[in-house]
């Protein structure tokens, strides 16, 4: 039997638009439109940044060949696949209605495209066995300065979910890490994820975190929230920080609860979806101080 010839086609469920150009690679994942738009500025950023790694965009056939082209046209590689083929009941369990009818978003929004099933799809990234090492970097992200050295970080590692106070250090966030590719690896999980009644709450970053016990942490300026910017104020450095991460609200939604708050980081990732009047970073005003009560 021939397979669709629109699907993914190899062995191992990926089919990719070109050959590896390196040993490593920068990857993220885009399942809809939105997330392309994101992963454009992302790969503007990554360009800038004056790396030798790939930029591995993971795609489903969610996303339209317009909202592709500015991504190749970026110079990334673009590696079709498709959901992982989780069971029905897995499925139920994650779907969006569900998921946040029992495990309640309460600390910000998640816009409407966001579907929480298909953030397992990062999975995906340790069937790229056509690279040695891989930096993971959510679509939502923009990257500030040359961060190839996470290449050499062990597997696994990121850092930490920090966006409100210090409790935060004791989960990690799964927006940025670094992680070896390896089919075994890959089955592993597998094998892991999709158990009867098994539900993880906080979908690939909560799997991963268990998955990863010891987790090793990067500097927490690799992987900087945007809620940083209002609620500790204090930890902003604009010339420490390599990796910018537009958690819950999206800078590309019309209007959000948070806009006002977040205008200086909204026109800062407009500028680098636009790739106009891109600022000098390490000057950049920091945030209001914070109110003493
Ligand atoms: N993602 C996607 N489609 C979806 C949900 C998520 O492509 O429907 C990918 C995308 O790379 C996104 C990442 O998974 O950046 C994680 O989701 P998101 O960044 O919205 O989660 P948050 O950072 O707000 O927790
Ligand atoms: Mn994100």
């Amino acid at each position: 039997m021939t397979a669709p010839a629109a699907a993914a086609s190899s062995a191992t469920g990926l089919a990719p638009d070109g050959p590896a150009g390196s040993e490593r690679a920068y990857v993220t994942l885009v399942t809809n439109a939105d997330y392309a738009l994101g992963a454009t500025a992302l790969a503007r950023s990554l360009q800038r940044t004056q790396t030798t790694a790939d930029l591995v965009v993971l795609h489903t056939g969610g996303v339209g060949q317009a909202e592709l082209a500015p991504l190749k046209e970026l110079g990334c590689r673009l590696v079709r696949t498709d959901l992982l083929a989780t069971s029905d009941a897995f499925n139920a369990r994650h779907a969006r209605g569900k998921l946040h009818a029992d495990a309640p978003f309460t600390k910000g929004r998640k816009p409407a495209f966001h579907s929480p099933l298909d953030n397992f799809c990062k999975l995906r990234l340790w069937q790229l066995t056509d690279y040695a090492a891989c930096v993971f970097i959510d679509a939502d992200a923009i990257v500030l300065k040359n961060i190839d050295r996470l290449f050499d970080y062990p597997e696994f590692s990121a850092a930490p979910n920090v966006y409100e106070s210090l409790s935060d250090f004791h989960r990690l966030n799964s927006g940025v890490f670094t992680a070896r590719p390896d089919a075994s690896t890959f089955a592993a999980m597998l094998e892991r994820l999709d158990q009867p009644n098994v539900f993880w709450r906080r979908t690939d970053q909560t799997f991963l975190q268990d998955f990863f016990p010891d987790w090793h942490g990067l500097p927490v300026f690799d992987n900087m929230l945007q809620y940083v910017w209002f609620n500790l104020p204090e930890l902003w450095d604009w010339a420490s920080i390599s990796i910018l991460h537009f958690q819950y609200e999206k800078p590309w939604e019309k209007d959000h609860p948070r806009t006002a708050q977040l205008r200086p980081l909204i026109d800062l990732w407009q500028a680098f979806l636009t790739g106009e009047a891109i600022p000098d970073i390490a000057t950049l005003p920091g945030p209001p101080a914070r109110r003493e009560t």
